[in-house]
């Protein structure tokens, strides 16, 4: 069995969501829109789940939109939001760390005379929430920020964000696809109108997520079709992915003294990680130092390409990624590092390792133990030699 380091790409499904989301697949297999008791089987699974989900971030069950993953949510959170408030104004800001689905969804809207204005941030990869009150206009109508970033994993100020962007009267949207997986969300403190779920990244299924609405928040649906999820997204659902998602959330977060033990145990496995990646020459942490999920390790290493790296541990048996799997086969640099500052040459060597609940310290021992293998061994292959660190 190889050690698999991966899980900000996807968390293996559980055992015990998969024994949820079985009878669903196998036995109350109705279609949730159907009156008779097969449909109602199905539609009761589904909206336990959505309790389960809304009763653990402080909503209610009519605020959730289950949807076909992070992405969908995301798209259905900036595109839907914008389109529905043009009598309001035209301009939406954002940041230079989101994930693509963001970022690829404003650019949609850019294209249809939207002004976009895209935040930088700090060497961390922190947004400064005065740039977020300066950026804001009487145009403004969405402000999206992610609560933790998939590549470094640096978490933002959400609450001092959301207090500036509440004040105003835009509505915030919060990528939450990571951080659900490992802290607790409550929307009225980070004061959200929306936030974007994704079961995989939590050890549910793929292909399922949801977005929290404020009740309140015009959305313009992006899916035309049937009236499903109160006519917000159209489409039979997917019964049994959503059962999941509601099983692996209550796993996370329905024992909050259980979660804060495994993120401890996180912490102090990333930390001998980090530790024994740190002690090779031209190896610098990327990400911010304290603010950052507990599960993820991300690093530069001077003079190698992160992909021969990635392919060179495979060999070893270790499953790591180098910045975010969904951009990875790109020979791009990473849009994340570049933004924090990074040189582009020394973005070419990003790993980011993301240990999860099977995570054992002989995993990490052995993950050390491969990287000092192949590290000299790539350096030599590819001539070249540490020069550079991350600037502090
Ligand atoms: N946002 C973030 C921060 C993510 O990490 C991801 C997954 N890489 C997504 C959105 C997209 O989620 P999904 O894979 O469920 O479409």
């Amino acid at each position: 069995m190889a050690i698999y380091l991966d899980h900000a790409a996807t968390s293996p499904l559980r055992p015990a969501v998969l024994e949820a989301m079985q009878p669903y697949l196998t036995t109350h297999t109705g279609n949730p829109s159907s009156l008779h008791a097969s449909g109602r089987r199905a539609r009761q699974g589904i909206d336990e789940a959505r309790e389960t989900i809304a009763a653990s971030i402080g909503a209610q069950p009519r605020e959730i939109v289950f949807t076909g993953g992070g992405t969908e949510a995301d798209n259905l959170a900036v595109k839907g939001v914008a389109w529905a408030a043009t009598s309001r104004g035209r301009h939406v800001i954002t940041t230079a760390v989101e994930h693509k689905a963001v970022l690829n969804a404003v650019a949609v809207l850019e294209r249809s005379t939207f002004e976009i204005t895209v935040l930088p941030v700090d060497g961390h990869g922190r947004v400064d929430p005065l740039d977020v009150a300066a950026a804001l206009t009487d145009r403004t109508t969405l402000v999206s920020v992610m609560a933790a970033n998939n590549e470094v994993g640096t978490t933002q100020p959400i609450e001092a964000i959301g207090e500036i962007v509440r004040g105003h009267g835009a509505r915030l949207h919060v990528d939450a696809v990571q951080w659900a997986a490992h802290e607790p969300i409550d929307v009225d403190s980070w004061q959200a109108d929306l936030v974007s779920l994704s079961a995989h990244k939590l050890g549910g299924p793929q292909g399922v997520g949801a977005l929290y609405v404020r009740r309140g928040t015009q959305l313009l649906p992006q899916l035309q079709g049937g009236s499903q999820e109160r006519q917000r997204r159209a489409g039979t659902e997917n019964v049994a992915g959503i059962v999941g998602f509601g099983a692996a959330f209550s796993l996370v977060h329905g024992d909050p003294e259980a979660r804060r033990a495994e993120s401890q145990r996180l912490i102090e496995l990333g930390r001998a990680l980090t530790t024994g990646l740190l002690a090779h020459d031209g190896v610098s942490v990327t990400g911010h130092p304290d603010e950052r999920l507990p599960n993820n390790v991300s690093v530069v290493i001077d003079g190698v390409e992160g992909g021969d790296l990635v392919a060179a541990l495979d060999l070893e048996g270790v499953e790591v990624s180098t910045g975010s799997a969904c951009t990875s086969g790109s020979t791009e640099p990473s849009h994340v590092l570049l933004a924090m500052g990074i040189d582009p040459h020394l973005a070419h060597g990003s790993l980011r390792l993301t240990l999860g609940p099977e995570t054992s310290r002989e995993d990490v021992d052995a993950t050390l133990a491969a990287f000092e293998r192949v590290l000299p061994r790539l350096r030599t292959t590819q001539g070249a030699q540490p020069k550079a660190t991350v600037p502090a």
